[in-house]
């Protein structure tokens, strides 16, 4: 279908319906405490956010009761966080979708249409045989995020393509997994492989743990902190985690690279390197001394704003508590578009104190060996996903989102059709709205699968609804971590309304295509027993205990003295990257200054809040309920100069004229003058999203000024000013 127009979601059900938050959040009361009925308590793995803890689910005469973390489970500590124990709100959330929407013209408009699964499945199926008859299957590619896009990825590759991505790379870790592959030949992993439980120094460079709470990262780093850890937190705002440091370096934004090299100066310079471990493991040291020479914390002062003898004294007590110290590697690692190079120097710091797979610092993470259910061979692909950007981002090893939206725009694009699983593409992708309209514009085929009606729906020819996690199988968590271990999800609901399993849906859709033989499993609990039996368990089993817990078979951390080979070209850590220098980079990070702010803009720092995962829980009644709308944050100053009262909405404006919903103030001094901050997530504009549509402001829409990576296409996304547009009354907050 050509000439896509956005549709928002609500002309489906005619005009929006009004709705007062008390009145969604009555349906969702789950009772505090069981009554004289039978309860019982069903496994699943929490899927607000991608942590993975596993979790109980207790019901009381077949009601949802509660759900808690499963006490067995060591990767999430036996606990949930909040936003985890808010999973129940997905589940009763009365705005999901309930059954499949087709696009359809009437009386001239386009809105959309209720159909039968057949009936959505068919013209989906159709259109992607068309799509691989005419220009062949690597055209349809699929952008997703979260663990259920593996039943649909399984699904393209029997189909032919391998083309995909997912924002978590080029809009969250890229640069950092890309930034260490280059220089250690593996990433930081996910989850993060820091070893807090025994760190005696950690450092944070803009990563707000406490604020993004990472269920056992956030536990083993207070229990850090009360084995009295040293923390270092380095961050412009006096964030949560700030307030639990003994060194709180307020940097000027944009600037972390110059003090890393300045860190490493001292560290080189006061001989207080790990010469030991860089003599066996590492290749470029000399050139790292020679590098980082200049960098004296005193020029290196003039950049940050911190100053020379904090400098050498962090640098001492990082050295001092080596190699148990941490430089953490950080998450969202989209900065300023020099990001794989950041992450290098964070990598690279590591290396000089000797914690990379050392106790206190990083241990080598491993997996239960699974056996891989046997199915066919996928057939080759002609293309692969950067074909369709060829010549750019050398070092990206996974698909970039903003390089597939890029190729999908005009009659000649590359990809033909798209299939969008779980990821919120207009508030994912920085500045995005332009583009995005653009491929609706142009591709032959666009599917949604999701549980809520997001903005992304509005592009769809058809949308898919998808049952919540606790309404569902998925594969099996096997994540490398400390505690190898298998953790289960299976339905303790069955499917609301017309929704499906992600995977039901994958399946029907081979089926369709011809691919039956890639999907031998009646249900996906089939697959997983045959998975859970070749390691010595069952479904049965793990129907009861949620986790199964495996010894280790290889060691934490290095064997000192042992050799050890890299996955590196050199098969050493490699300090000074040859693979950077071939393809015309700097083979060491180099700073360069940030863009300076405007006269009357202020740097847009965005963050994470503890209730919220991004803009896919900000309508989930039980979690709107405790964090119900985004603050910005503004200094006293700031707010002095433009006016501004606490607590009143304003408006923000980008440079290029992009305006913000309103926003509710809160001065504080947390923050300096030249900055604002705001979490991300809110300022949602699909009416079907009736709690949430309208209230705060959404970061990703202000964000005008990308920054895109040279190295592996992460879109830099903090070198964005914003300024204030004034309402004439506070006035209503939507
Ligand atoms: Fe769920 Fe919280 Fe764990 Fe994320 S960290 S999976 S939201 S309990």
């Amino acid at each position: 279908m050509k000439r896509r127009e956005f549709i928002k979601v609500s002309s489906l059900f005619g005009t929006s319906i009004a709705v007062s938050p008390a009145l969604m959040l009555s349906g969702c009361a789950a009772r505090p405490l069981p009554g004289s009925g039978v309860v019982s308590k069903t496994p699943t793995i929490c899927d607000m956010c991608f942590w993975k803890c596993a979790g109980e689910v207790y019901k009381e005469d077949g009601d949802l009761w509660k759900i808690t973390g499963n006490p067995d489970d060591l990767h999430s500590g036996g606990r949930l966080c909040t936003r985890g124990t808010g999973g129940p709100g997905a589940y009763l959330d009365p705005d999901r979708l309930r059954t499949p929407l087709m696009r359809v013209t009437v009386n001239g408009r386009q809105t959309f249409q209720e159909v039968s699964w057949d009936e959505a499945l068919t013209f989906v199926s159709d259109k992607m045989q068309g799509i691989a008859d005419t220009v062949g299957p690597e055209r349809m590619a699929l952008l997703h995020h979260g663990a259920g896009g593996h039943h649909f990825l399984h699904m393209l590759r029997a189909y032919g393509s391998n083309s995909h991505a997912e924002p978590a790379f080029a809009q969250c870790r890229g640069p950092r997994d890309v930034g260490f592959k280059l220089t250690l030949g593996e990433s930081a992993s996910s989850p993060e492989r820091t070893d807090m439980a025994n760190a005696n120094c950690i450092v944070l460079l803009g990563s707000h743990i406490g604020e993004n709470l990472h269920n056992a990262q956030v536990q083993t780093m207070a229990e850090a902190i009360n084995r009295n850890a040293t923390l270092i937190t380095v961050d412009p705002r006096f964030s949560v985690p700030a307030g639990k440091s003994k060194y709180w370096l307020p940097i000027k934004p944009g600037t972390d690279i110059a003090l890393l090299l300045a860190w490493m100066n001292v560290l080189i310079e006061e001989d207080l390197c790990d010469m030991d471990y860089l003599d066996q493991h590492a290749i470029g040291f000399e050139q790292l001394a020679a590098h980082v020479r200049d960098y004296t914390p005193e020029w290196v002062y003039l950049e940050t704003g911190i100053r020379p003898e904090t400098i050498r004294e962090t640098a001492r007590e990082m050295a001092k508590a080596a190699p148990a110290t941490i430089i953490h590697p950080g998450r969202h690692a989209v900065w300023y578009g020099d990001d794989t190079q950041r992450s290098r120097a964070i990598a690279m710091l590591n290396v000089l104190l000797g914690s990379w797979n050392r106790k206190g610092g990083f241990y080598i993470p491993e997996k239960v060996d699974l056996p891989k259910y046997p199915i066919p061979e996928y057939p080759k692909p002609k293309f692969s996903t950067g074909d369709a950007y060829p010549g750019k981002w050398p070092f990206a090893n996974q698909g970039v989102t903003n390089g597939v939206v890029d190729a999908s725009i005009g009659e000649d694009a590359f990809f033909k059709g798209w299939m969008v699983y779980g990821t919120n593409l207009p508030q994912t992708l920085p500045g995005i709205a332009d583009k995005l309209k653009a491929a609706a514009e142009s591709l032959d085929l666009v599917v949604v699968v999701e549980t809520m009606p997001s903005e992304m729906t509005g592009y769809a020819d058809v949308i898919l609804p998808e049952c919540t996690y606790l309404e569902r199988y998925d594969d099996l968590r096997n994540s490398g971590e400390r505690h190898p271990s298998l953790a289960l999800r299976m339905p303790a609901f069955e499917p609301s309304y017309d929704s499906k399993p992600g995977w039901w849906i994958a399946k029907q859709l081979g089926n369709r295509l011809g691919l039956e033989k890639y999907f031998p499993w009646e249900d996906y609990a089939d697959k997983i027993d045959w998975e859970l039996k070749q390691v010595g368990s069952s479904l049965e089993e793990m129907q009861k205990i949620g986790v199964k817990n495996f010894p280790r078979k290889r060691p934490l951390y290095f064997r000192e003295g042992q050799p050890v080979r890299f996955h590196t070209p050199s098969g050493k850590i490699e300090l000074y990257s040859q693979q950077l220098a071939d393809k015309g980079f700097d083979p060491m990070p180099v700073y360069t200054p940030p863009d300076p702010v405007p006269n009357g803009f202020y740097r847009l720092n965005y963050g994470r809040m503890p209730a919220h995962t991004f803009g896919k829980t900000t309508n989930n009644p039980l979690l709107f309920q405790l964090s119900p709308e985004n603050q910005l944050w503004v200094n006293p100053l700031v707010a002095s100069e433009w006016s501004i009262e606490n607590e009143e909405y304003v408006r923000l404006a980008s440079p290029t004229g992009v305006v913000s919903n309103k926003i509710r103030v809160r001065v504080t001094e947390r923050i300096g003058p030249d900055s604002v901050f705001m979490a991300h997530g809110f300022g949602h504009r699909s009416k079907r999203l009736r709690l949430t549509a309208g209230v705060g402001a959404d970061d990703s829409e202000l964000m005008t000024n990308i920054k895109i990576d040279p190295i592996m296409g992460g879109t830099g996304m903090r070198g964005n000013f914003v300024t204030f547009v004034k309402e004439q009354s506070a006035g209503d907050k939507r």
